[in-house]
């Protein structure tokens, strides 16, 4: 069950109803967020409670809710959530929001061209990891905070935001120094005390879905980051693991449309590590928009052939400004819009 508090409730009344709670044999967790105070509870008797506390007069609102990602539910928010990115860009509306960089930021150069090459296509947001979660110890593990420090400055001369992993809660408030989103990967989806470090700041959080992690699983880890009071969290489908092997991982399409139903917060779909195939990424990136995400984290590397990670998977510059210039026309069959909309004719045209 959730109680909305009325927004006049202070900390008194907030206390009352706590109490009131107890006696009532109820568990109650308070959250205090941008959506205002919000209790949730747990325990005793469902109906009487219902009841009961329906009368006090500091409650606006008592939402009886079924499902265990309570806060994460559409039946705690009837209408999506749009999640501000700051200079009028923003996720989870009728724009489909782009992200797209290399695996890894490997030096100030390639990060810099290539972010000046994904903002000319119409990308919104610069993705590239700084700290690297690699299958083996011996793999490349990033640039750490010099690498942050490259995303920034590539931000800066763009305009772009900054999406980049964080992979330990330590390295939180360090990476949110210079990124505008935190992404969780598929291999931190379950680290619980990563999400709830996150929750305890305000900055968006991109949460990747686990490789082998059911939806209401996924669905509890973003509940982990909300609980904690920050409800600007966008889920990434990236692919599950399944017995087909001609594919790094197969992208679960329907989980978009079926978290949209659950869950107002927006979902994107990351073609890149969903298929491992740089080949199969626009009709990937064509499924995701048609089935109804908000957007896309598209790996792109100057020379996908050089790269340190994830080289088979990405685009080169070409390829990329191809792919936007065919979802330009997609999206608007979608009757979604594309950041190419608001680029010149000239800029439009011009393949890389
Ligand atoms: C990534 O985005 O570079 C990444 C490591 O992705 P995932 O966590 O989905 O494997
Ligand atoms: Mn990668």
């Amino acid at each position: 069950m959730i109680l909305m508090m009325k927004r006049e409730a202070d900390k008194t009344a907030v206390n009352r109803v706590e109490k009131q709670l107890e006696q009532m044999g109820c568990r109650s967790v308070t959250i205090r967020s941008s959506e205002g105070v919000i209790i949730s509870v747990t325990g005793g008797n469902r109906s009487e409670c219902l009841q009961d506390l329906a009368l006090l007069p500091e409650i606006e609102r008592v939402i009886d809710v079924t499902v265990p990602y309570k806060l994460a539910s559409r039946e705690i928010k009837k209408e999506k959530s749009m999640l501000d990115l700051q200079d009028g860009v923003s996720i989870g509306g009728k724009e489909v929001i782009v992200m797209a960089g290399p695996c890894a930021v490997e030096s100030e150069k390639m990060l810099f061209t290539i972010a000046e090459q994904v903002a000319r296509a119409g990308a919104r947001v610069l993705r590239g990891g700084a700290f690297k979660p690699r299958t083996s110890p011996y793999s490349f593990q990033g640039l750490e905070e010099k690498g942050l420090k490259i995303l920034a400055e590539a931000g800066k001369r763009t305009g772009l935001k900054i999406v980049t992993e964080v992979i330990s809660p330590q390295d939180v408030e360090l990476v949110a120094c210079y990124a505008d989103i935190l992404q969780v990967g598929a291999r931190n989806m379950q680290n619980y005390s990563l999400l709830r470090k996150l929750g305890k700041q305000q900055k968006p959080v991109l949460l990747k879905r686990g490789f082998s992690a059911t939806i209401e699983e996924w669905l509890m880890s973003a509940e982990y980051i909300l609980a904690e009071g920050n409800f600007n969290v966008i889920l990434c489908e990236r692919g599950i693991r399944t017995f087909e092997t001609y594919t790094r991982n197969t992208l679960d399409i329907s989980a978009v449309p079926l978290v949209k139903n659950l869950s107002h917060l927006p979902v994107i779909v990351d073609p890149s590590h969903s298929s491992g195939d740089s080949r199969l990424v626009p009709a990937l990136s064509r499924a995701a928009i048609a089935s109804g995400a908000d957007g896309l984290l598209i790996e792109v590397h100057p020379h996908p052939e050089e790269a340190f990670c994830d080289g088979n998977q990405s685009l080169n510059p070409r390829e990329f400004q191809l792919l936007m210039n065919d979802l330009a026309d997609f999206t608007r069959a979608c009757e979604r819009t594309l950041n190419t909309d608001n680029l010149s004719a000239k800029n439009f045209v011009k393949a890389i």
